[in-house]
């Protein structure tokens, strides 16, 4: 990872797209559902370790990357908040994940074991690129259109921004596309968005 990236808070949002949160028999959310990883889950290394019997799941998102601490109140400014966009996997144990949201609990475990954030450290500045895909062993699996977000970028900040305040280097996986699916030993990932330098991945 850069050196100058020091991740503090991961934040994540479920269900912003409509095929997504349907192909797991979720209805479409009012306001943003967010949930966090810790940032010790961050993964920027090109390999993908898959804990012992567990099934993980890709979840191909854009990542945000925040520039500055504080609390935007508008959506230019919450803008302003954003210093770069890269492209992640939110990794997931969907067995758990499932058990878990029917028991109610909290999905900690399912989303925040070791190396479950995985992302590009290389930020892209300036305006995100719409179009972004996923490819494994050289197959698309998964693309994503920003224009089919149901929550905004800043949508997303300022509704974080009611609950907390943003730090430098926090970072947000947006959500997911439809096409979520198992990962298998000896996989090989691409990521990026189109027409950008991609990240590769090996999973072991
Ligand atoms: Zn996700």
């Amino acid at each position: 990872m850069r050196e100058d990236l020091k991740i503090e808070n991961i934040y994540c949002v479920g269900r912003n797209f409509e095929g997504h949160a349907k192909e797991l028999g979720n209805k479409v959310p009012k306001s943003p559902l967010i949930f966090q990883k810790s940032s010790s889950a961050v993964n920027t290394k090109d390999i993908i370790k898959i804990p012992k019997n567990q099934i993980i799941e890709h979840e191909l998102e854009i990542v945000v990357l925040i520039g500055k601490d504080g609390s935007p109140k508008t959506r230019n400014e919450a803008n302003s908040f954003i210093s770069g966009y890269s492209i992640g996997l939110d990794l997931t144990d969907r067995r758990l994940q499932t058990d878990l949201k029917k028991k109610g609990l909290p999905w900690f475990a399912a989303k925040s074991f070791k190396g479950s954030a995985v992302f590009n450290s290389n930020f892209i500045k300036h305006e995100c690129p719409k179009e972004f895909y996923l490819k494994i062993n050289q197959e698309i699996r998964q693309e994503g259109n920003l224009k089919d977000m149901i929550f905004s970028f800043e949508s997303i900040l300022l509704h974080i921004s009611n609950i907390v305040d943003l730090k430098k280097g926090d970072i947000i996986f947006t959500g997911t596309p439809e096409g979520v699916g198992p990962l298998a030993s000896g996989d090989q990932i691409e990521i990026g968005f189109k027409d950008h330098p991609s990240k590769k991945l090996i999973v072991i």
